[in-house]
């Protein structure tokens, strides 16, 4: 594998050769490469990476998952906004398009599944827009890993009715856009993504809004790998824990009746050992 370093020197060399002729575009594919534990790639995601010539993928994306990406293909990291080697939103779609217009074909990886959180929908849309052909290969989302691999039955039918995803993300105005009274509704089960860095906010304007302070509430760091941490209370003294075990991103926040069933689910998954 060839990875290319500084993705600003990789965006300025993509022309192919000129060619004779029209250029036969290339295709993309957008790739969820799941919670971070490779065995978690659906079957499609491993044969669209061994297949690949150029991968371009974000932060989140597990760096057991690349292996799979053959040796002599390049990886190109486009990760977060705000870090030195990366591009932003509009740059990451500007890139592929082009990429895609000289005759390259690319898989586009993201972590958990590309449409849930993960800006596919928008990537989507501009190859669309662009009239560029593209595939969508879904990955399991980090809610479905947590719930799976910390032991929180989302939808357990005995305490949760609904299932809501929503982003503790901040918009561009500073402002927390989220529909408060309708994720403090009973009998559901919420799980907040990029939610941590607002984590007393969220749990003082859901208590405020009618969520029972006693209701139980999770924090599943890095969920599905070997540094998985779940952390489990109440939405009264979730914040004071999260500082208390220094709970980092990507970590979910995970509300609801639900959650009381951890400990017990837990146990069976380590083999009921005391
Ligand atoms: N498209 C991704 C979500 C991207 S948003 C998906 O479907 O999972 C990024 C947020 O996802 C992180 O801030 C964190 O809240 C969550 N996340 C991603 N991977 C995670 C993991 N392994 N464990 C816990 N949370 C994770």
């Amino acid at each position: 594998m060839s990875f290319v370093e500084d993705v600003r020197w990789f965006t300025a060399a993509p022309t192919a050769d000129e060619p004779d002729g029209p250029t036969p575009q290339g295709r993309v594919t957008l790739v969820g490469a799941g919670p971070g534990d490779p065995e978690l790639l659906t079957l499609r995601a491993v044969k669209a990476l061994r297949g690949a010539r150029l991968v371009l993928y974000d932060n989140l994306v597990g760096k057991e998952v690349l292996r799979y990406v053959p040796e002599d293909a390049e990886l190109v990291y486009v990760g977060k906004e705000s870090s030195r080697h990366t591009l932003p939103q509009e740059s990451i779609i500007d890139l592929m398009v082009r990429l895609a217009r000289s005759g390259r074909s690319l898989v586009r990886l993201k972590g958990g599944d590309g449409f849930i959180f993960g800006r596919g929908g928008e990537e989507a849309q501009a190859l669309a827009e662009a009239g560029i052909a593209f595939d969508v290969v879904p990955g399991i989302t980090a809610a479905q890993g947590a719930g799976a691999c910390a032991g929180i039955p989302l939808t357990h039918r005995d305490h949760a009715a609904t299932l809501v995803f929503a982003t503790g993300h901040l918009r561009a105005n500073n402002e927390l856009s989220l529909d408060w009274e309708a994720l403090a509704r009973p009998r559901q089960t919420v799980v907040i993504y990029m939610g941590v860095g607002n984590l007393a906010t969220i749990c003082r304007e859901l208590a405020r809004h009618g969520l029972p302070t006693d209701t139980p509430a999770a924090l599943v760091e890095q969920a599905s790998l070997p540094s998985q941490r779940c952390i489990t209370g109440t939405l009264q003294d979730l914040p004071q824990l999260a500082e208390q075990h220094a709970v980092r991103s990507p970590a979910l926040i995970v509300l609801g009746q639900v959650v009381a069933l951890q400990p017990q689910l837990m146990r069976g998954m380590q083999g009921l050992a005391a």
